[in-house]
């Protein structure tokens, strides 16, 4: 038996960039209801690994990440109608720290995800994301259960191989930490890496000067691709260490004491870990592990790296990754749809 775990970040009245509309949600919940599947969580999932969970329902598993307040206000009451559970991975650091009302659709302003989030870990605003009043209200419903998404969501650059063009025609809301200072023209905008997964680096200061005093793509490309060492490594083994450790430690603890809720499951920002980060992970007590490689759950998926998919924006689309990733023929020969 196969279990497809469904990414979602955000359920707003229209979709936008890492949202789905509550309309089309709505469509997938019931489709997934009407098709017989159960929602669960990473308690019966973790029964499912064991080889307990009883095989004559079909399981699926809705997670959310982050901790978008637009979760309480649209994602919920769909929830409730199809009586479906989603667990909700929080990253502690980006919650609301400046209001304690439980808001609803009336009184909350929808923000761009990327401002959203650039507003958060910037420390300038938490507005977009729940308050812990809100959370508990969540949890309340019983529909909800909560689960660690770190206690940062920061990103660095580790690779050049890819880049997706330059500031300010591409901006990314961690560049100015990747960076080391806000943004300049010709600052490149890449796959950033998770500094939950790798050692935090920053970007060296010749290569700065010499993308300030060039102008245009090619030229910014080409200084990128000729350095040497585009980035500096700012940690020791040691250091990262202790730094993740702390990071985690601290989300796991928050969740605790603001929920009473011990989390058993990490869902790694942006989906990225490395084997020191796992085993970091382990150590401080989080049983299975979350990342976002497109892939269905079985029996031999190891506890330390759960695929997930991303759910689509429109459901065709949605319909379209139930059948290829239901069917093991398709699954292997995905590459081509
Ligand atoms: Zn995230």
């Amino acid at each position: 038996m196969n279990i497809l775990i469904w990414t979602y970040h955000r359920v707003l009245p229209k979709a936008s960039s890492a949202a789905v509309s509550a309309d089309e949600f709505e469509r997938q919940i019931a489709y997934l209801a009407e098709s017989g599947y159960k929602s669960i969580g990473p308690a019966e999932l973790e029964l499912f690994f064991n080889g307990k969970l009883p095989l004559y329902d079909k399981y699926t598993m809705l997670t959310f990440d982050d901790g978008w307040a637009d979760n309480l206000i649209w994602a919920t009451p769909i929830l409730k109608r199809y009586s479906a559970k989603a667990v909700l991975a929080l990253n502690t650091g980006l919650m609301n720290k400046e209001g304690r009302t439980i808001r609803k659709d009336g009184n909350y302003e929808i923000i761009d995800s990327k401002k959203a989030l650039e507003e958060s870990v910037y420390g300038k605003s938490s507005r977009s994301f729940l308050n812990w009043n809100e959370i508990l209200d969540m949890k309340n419903s019983g529909l909800w259960e909560f689960q660690a998404h770190g206690n940062s969501h920061f990103g660095c650059y580790s690779k050049f191989g890819r880049i997706k063009g330059f500031f300010p025609e591409k901006p990314h809301w961690t560049m100015e930490y990747a960076l080391g200072e806000p943004p300049f023209p010709g600052a490149p905008k890449v796959s950033f890496g998770s500094t939950l997964a790798d050692k935090r680096t920053v970007m060296g200061s010749d290569l700065k000067d010499s993308l300030k005093k060039a102008s245009g793509d090619a030229e910014w490309t080409r200084l990128c691709q000729a350095h040497p060492a585009p980035v500096e490594i700012l940690e020791t083994d040691e250091e990262f260490e202790t730094r993740v450790e702390t990071d985690l430690t601290e989300c796991k603890k928050t969740i605790l004491e603001t929920l009473g809720v011990e989390t058993s499951s990490l869902f790694w920002p942006w989906g990225q870990s490395s084997d020191a980060s796992v085993r970091i992970a382990k150590k401080c007590g989080f049983k299975m592990l979350f990342t976002m490689e497109k892939d269905i759950v079985n029996r031999k998926t190891s506890p330390d790296s759960i695929p997930r998919i991303a759910a689509p924006a429109n459901f065709a689309d949605f319909k379209r990754q139930m059948t290829i990733y239901s069917n093991s023929i398709f699954r292997r020969i995905k590459k081509f749809f």
